[in-house]
């Protein structure tokens, strides 16, 4: 374990509100650690999805300031394309290319945005596809394989880029549910690993046993955090109390 504590992401008071006048953050600060697994449970329309986009500025924000390893994410001159390989986005809908293949799908972002050499990027992809399982399924085409190896191809696809954080929404709702497992499996592994990662999940269990530190969001604020064991026993929130009843 890292015991450095250096920060790798710092939001500091963040507001965001859609055009249509919703205030989807309400003064959002926190600090992820390098090494640090963080998971962000809350209920539907808390802002969780919304908090995970402006951290790598596939949203906006309308005041306040995101760092990613000190560099202003949502500042006018900072390069965004740069920025968003720093950081792999794992989604609900696995949002893979349909015509291409497992091993083209991983291999394109790192061969057009990197411009690694195809050679490279394919043994790249190789030893990826190896890592979450899926030696055997390089030419498979998402449609001829399941949910949860998608999902386990798109974790692939992200890691290609070799980012320094990867933010997951929701990885597993969209799973039957025999194919959960597989895919936190490959999770649990990453966080061994030393990734950093931030997780928005409702797998009470994987965030129990994998997290270093959960965080509750309710209404656009983040209204509570702790680590594990004392966030899902002791914790003397009124609001996560209510949450965790409804959804034990
Ligand atoms: P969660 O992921 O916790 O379910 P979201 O971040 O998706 O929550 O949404 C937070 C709030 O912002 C909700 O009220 C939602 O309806 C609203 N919202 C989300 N996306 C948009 C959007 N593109 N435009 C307007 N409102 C949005
Ligand atoms: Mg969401």
């Amino acid at each position: 374990m890292n015991t450095e504590q250096e920060v790798l992401i710092e939001a500091r008071e963040v507001e965001k509100r859609y055009p249509n006048g919703t205030l989807a953050l309400k003064g959002v600060s926190l600090a992820i650690n390098r090494g640090e697994v963080v998971c962000i449970i809350g209920p539907s329309g808390s802002g969780k999805s919304t908090l995970l986009r402006t951290l790598n500025a596939l949203e906006s924000i309308s005041s306040g300031e995101i760092l990613m390893d000190g560099i202003s994410v949502h500042a006018a001159k900072t390069d965004l394309n740069a920025l968003r390989t720093h950081a792999g986005m794992v989604f609900q809908q696995f949002n893979l290319f349909p015509h291409m293949t497992a091993l083209e799908n991983i291999m394109l972002a790192p061969v057009e945005v990197l411009k690694l050499p195809a050679a490279q990027a394919r043994s790249r992809a190789e030893a990826l596809l190896a890592k979450v399982g899926l030696a055997d399924k390089a030419g498979n085409r998402p449609a001829q394989l399941s949910g949860g190896q998608q999902q386990r191809v798109a974790i692939a696809r992200a890691l290609a880029m070799q980012p320094r954080v990867m933010l997951f929404d929701e990885p597993t709702s969209a799973l039957d549910p025999e194919k959960v497992g597989e895919v936190l499996d490959v999770m649990k592994d990453l966080a061994a690993e030393g990734m950093t990662m931030v997780v928005v999940t409702h797998e009470m269990g994987f965030a129990r046993a994998v997290a270093d530190r959960v965080l509750f969001m309710d209404r656009g604020e983040l209204v509570y955090q702790d680590a594990p064991e004392a966030f899902f026993t002791s914790a003397s929130n009124e609001r996560l109390r209510a949450f965790l009843g409804q959804v034990a």
